[in-house]
């Protein structure tokens, strides 16, 4: 039997920063939604949990095919750009199509549901073409890229992570965060946060924060052994743009994990097996602009009582 142990990461943050009653739908409701036996409540909250929408699928996708592109590399096999362009239209059609058919209602980890899909968004079929082109350019300005030239050259002994989910602890909770790229390189270690958006330039924040403190904690450097790059896959030539790492970002991404994980707790009714109090004490949101675009929607008992 899984547990469901309290865990922290950044997007469980957004989530709950958003809306409390968001997080705890997300959370706990959800929890136990794959097993046959599950309520029909449950299973709801389970299959809209696993939704995404069209910007976090093609964001999805993208990181899938670099992830495979460099897993390759690492194999000692170039996959050429056509080869990676084939299999993202590939997997994003496949994604596609069984989305509309609705399978993910039988199996919504297998399947990829689709935000629109499931509350009958008008998209028209250009959208989603876009949708598409957009994934494209992204893959194509990496193979652009004179950082995919370094490091289709460089040895890759040298590499530590792709695409994996890591976790540390802090203040007796799981931090979990996903690490798009990290290597060894000039005595520092170097993390890669691919962006796929237009605006994902933003300064360095929590999660760049967060991932500084797993690189110390795991592999034991000072906070000058690491370094950190946004590189906006978007841009027709992405560069990797260098996050300044200092003791203050360190500090406010700890206050703001202490005060996050603090405030999650305070809803817990047994903080040691990580039982909720009930749904009311987890307020709805007070931006209500969110909620259509939340995947609760349907199930949410501000708009129906169930
Ligand atoms: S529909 Fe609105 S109030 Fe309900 S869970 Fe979603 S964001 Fe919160």
């Amino acid at each position: 039997m899984i547990e469901n142990i309290f865990s922290w990461s950044k997007s469980t943050d957004e989530k709950f920063r958003d809306c409390a009653r968001k997080y705890y739908y997300d959370k706990y409701l959800s929890w136990g939604g794959w097993e046959s036996g599950a309520s029909a409540r449950t299973r709801s909250a389970y299959v809209l949990k696993n939704l995404k929408n069209r910007w976090a699928w093609r964001g999805e996708r993208v990181h899938h095919v670099i992830e495979h592109v460099l897993k390759s590399l690492r194999q000692g096999r170039a996959v050429p750009l056509e080869e990676a362009l084939s299999h993202l239209t590939r997997i994003m059609r496949e994604d596609y199509l069984a989305s509309k058919a609705k399978k993910y209602l039988e199996n919504p980890k297998r399947n990829l549901g689709l935000f629109e899909h499931e509350y009958e968004k008008n998209i028209e079929d250009p959208v989603w073409k876009r949708v598409h082109e957009g994934a494209v350019e992204c893959v194509q300005n990496f193979y652009r890229s004179d950082f995919f030239k370094e490091l289709s050259e460089e040895d890759k002994a040298h590499w530590l992570l792709i695409e994996d989910l890591e976790a540390f602890t802090f203040d007796g909770a799981k931090i979990y965060v996903k690490l798009d790229f990290a290597r060894r390189k000039n005595d520092a270690i170097e993390i890669i946060d691919w962006k796929t958006g237009k605006n994902e330039n933003a300064a360095p924040s929590v999660q760049i924060g967060a991932y500084a403190i797993y690189a110390m904690q795991k592999w034991q450097v000072p906070l000058e052994g690491v370094r950190a790059y946004l590189f906006n896959l978007a841009s027709p030539f992405p560069v990797p743009t260098l996050q300044i790492l200092t003791p203050a970002l360190i500090e406010a991404t700890q206050n703001t994990m202490a005060e996050s994980i603090g405030r999650m707790r305070s809803l817990l009714a047994d903080p040691a097996k990580n039982i909720p109090k009930s749904a009311d004490h987890f307020p709805f949101t007070e931006k209500p602009e969110l909620c259509a675009q939340c995947n609760f929607y349907k199930i949410c008992e501000k708009y129906c009582k169930s």
